[in-house]
């Protein structure tokens, strides 16, 4: 890259969120995004390995398949081999330099500048790959692959500007500087399926840092990625400083991981995955340049809490929405609750109404208010916790499976007398919500089992109408969920709004879509710069009357 001259302080656009498109019959939008979901089934792309710029056939292929019609290939994908990951390294470590010391005003435009296409010309595009790649319906696909995506690419330039900003003491005799600069060697970044956005942040915000990157996409998210990956070259961005690299997680991660130049790792996913990276890096502390930082953001068991004081619809809307909404595959969805016996008749049964009335299916006919989950193992998974269910708690609504066309897996809400039953306690990562009634007299009971039940500590929700109820509960589990939400669902995060992220086993809480998170990708250099260097080395202290 080179840059003409340029002096002045720069002033970037300010971020605003992007606003959420309704998509309401008949609208434009709705036509436009229709007709790109019809060409786009009927297209079959080959995703190749790029590397250093370069796209690379290996031809050792796998398929990327919609959720909704499991027979349906969407695309096939050229799977990496170590030489194309030692090459990917390689070119890496050859286009930091460059990168590195590319103005980072520079560096961001490339970022607004795909902020902008997939604000326009891109948008149909990554919700159409979104829907029928990753199964969501066209309201979770605007606001995660089009806003949450489009406002990390805008706030994260925001936030590096404030980081960039905060600068050491000087006075008139000396100037110091804080030089942000990024990390010696790559960064790793390892994306999960269920959010086109956190595909597209993982990669992009140590890049936006002046890193270069390793990108390893999920297999089951293949189709988005690759667009986001097509998306950031018409952006401008240089050839090296992102290379994608599909295929074999272990065989990437192990080639990865092990090398003297890993600087960083950004991973999302979940608590066993990131384990087992972190392990292999402490496994290998003696080959590293530095100190590889390592940030994860990994599952959760969220929980919905109710007080006596609660709102019974509110309760109810914040139950469905939180816990179903994306087939509960939200690292955020509401997957235990806790209801006082004194409002769960009345919770349960607005619950289990307006579960009647929503509707699963093909997330094409834009009615339906739930596709399928992500694949057969998740199906598998999911089935075998409905069996539990069944055998061990009472399902009060939904509970079945239909894989004839694709993986199709029912709202179901559940409830289960033992607060540490299996369904309380393990992140189930599906449309399955299970409750506790509890005597509305054990509140404080109560809120000890919602803080120690599970290890995760992600998001939670307390709904209560009495101030003081809400208050103590906020404080009671301070340490049970990173993202606390106040008589509101827990899923739904905004860039900007509500930094995302959890603590114990949900993963280091660098905060997503955060000047904190950018934090991580900087190793700061402190530069002093003395005016008026002394010339005498005897202080004043040394003399005597
Ligand atoms: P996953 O752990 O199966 O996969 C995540 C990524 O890790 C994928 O790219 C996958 O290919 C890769 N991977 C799988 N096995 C690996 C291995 N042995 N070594 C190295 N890499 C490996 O997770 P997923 O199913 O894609 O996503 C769901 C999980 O992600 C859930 O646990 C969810 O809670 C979590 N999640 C968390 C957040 C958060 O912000 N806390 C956000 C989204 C998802």
């Amino acid at each position: 890259m080179s840059f003409s001259a340029f002096d002045g302080t720069r002033r970037i656009p300010p971020a605003i969120n992007e606003p959420i498109r309704a998509y309401a019959p008949g609208s434009p939008e709705k036509k436009s995004l229709k007709a790109r979901l019809a060409s786009m089934a009927s297209e079959q792309p080959e995703i190749p390995v790029v590397v250093g710029g370069k796209h690379i056939h290996t031809g050792d292929m796998g398929e990327a398949t919609m959720p909704c019609v499991h027979s349906h290939v969407l695309a096939k994908y050229h799977k990496a081999r170590v030489e194309d990951v030692s090459a990917a390294i390689a070119a890496a470590e050859s286009a930091q330099r460059d990168w590195a010391n590319t103005r980072w005003e520079d560096r961001a435009a490339v970022f607004l500048r795909a902020a902008e296409l997939l604000a326009t010309t891109h948008r149909d595009t990554l919700n159409a790959a979104t829907m029928l790649g990753q199964s969501k319906t066209v309201f979770q696909s605007e606001i995660d692959a089009a806003c949450e995506m489009i406002d990390f690419w805008r706030f994260n330039v925001q936030f590096a500007q404030d980081l960039y900003a905060e600068q050491p003491i000087s006075n008139a005799t000396m100037w110091n500087q804080l030089d942000y600069r990024p990390l010696e060697g790559f960064v790793y970044a390892v994306t999960p399926f269920n959010f086109t956005a956190i595909g597209g942040n993982l990669p992009t915000a140590p890049a936006l840092m002046g890193n270069t990157v390793l990108w390893k996409p999920a297999a089951s998210a293949m189709l988005s990625a690759w667009y986001t990956m097509q998306l950031l070259e018409a952006a401008g961005l240089p050839p090296g400083v992102i290379n994608f690299l599909p295929g074999d997680p272990v065989m990437i991660s192990e080639r990865a991981l092990t090398d003297p130049a890993l600087a960083g790792v950004h991973f999302t996913g979940s608590t066993g995955v990131f384990n087992g990276m972190w392990d292999t890096i402490g496994r290998n502390m003696g080959r590293y340049r530095g100190y590889p930082r390592i940030v994860g953001e990994t599952g959760g068991k969220d929980f919905i809490l109710a007080h006596a004081s609660a709102d019974p619809q509110v309760v109810a809307v914040a139950m469905v929405r939180g816990a179903f909404e994306y087939q509960g595959q939200k690292c955020s969805a509401a997957s235990r609750a806790y209801i006082p016996r004194s409002l769960w008749p009345e919770v349960r049964d607005r619950c289990v109404a307006m579960m009647a009335d929503m509707r699963m299916g093909d997330v094409r006919d834009f009615r339906n208010f739930t596709g399928a989950v992500i694949d057969e193992k998740a199906f598998n998974r999911n089935a075998k916790y409905l069996a539990m269910a069944k055998d061990s708690a009472k399902v009060l609504a939904g509970g079945g499976t239909d894989r004839s066309t694709g993986w199709f897996v029912e709202n179901t809400l559940v409830e289960a007398t033992d607060p540490s039953h299996t369904l309380m306690c393990e992140e189930i990562f599906g449309p399955i919500l299970t409750c506790h009634v509890y005597d509305d007299a054990k509140w404080d009971e109560t809120l000890k089992l919602v803080d120690t039940t599970s290890p995760y500590a992600l998001t939670g929700a307390i709904l209560a109408q009495d101030r003081s109820a809400l208050h103590h509960a906020a404080t009671v589990l301070r340490q049970a969920a990173g993202n606390l939400y106040l008589n509101d669902k827990c899923t739904g995060a905004v860039v900007g709004q509500q930094p995302f992220g959890g603590a114990r086993a949900s993963g280091t809480n660098d905060k997503a879509g955060s000047k904190l998170n950018l934090v991580r990708w900087v190793s700061a250099r402190n530069i002093k710069e003395t005016f008026s260097p002394p010339t005498d080395w005897r202080y004043p202290f040394l003399g005597e009357e």
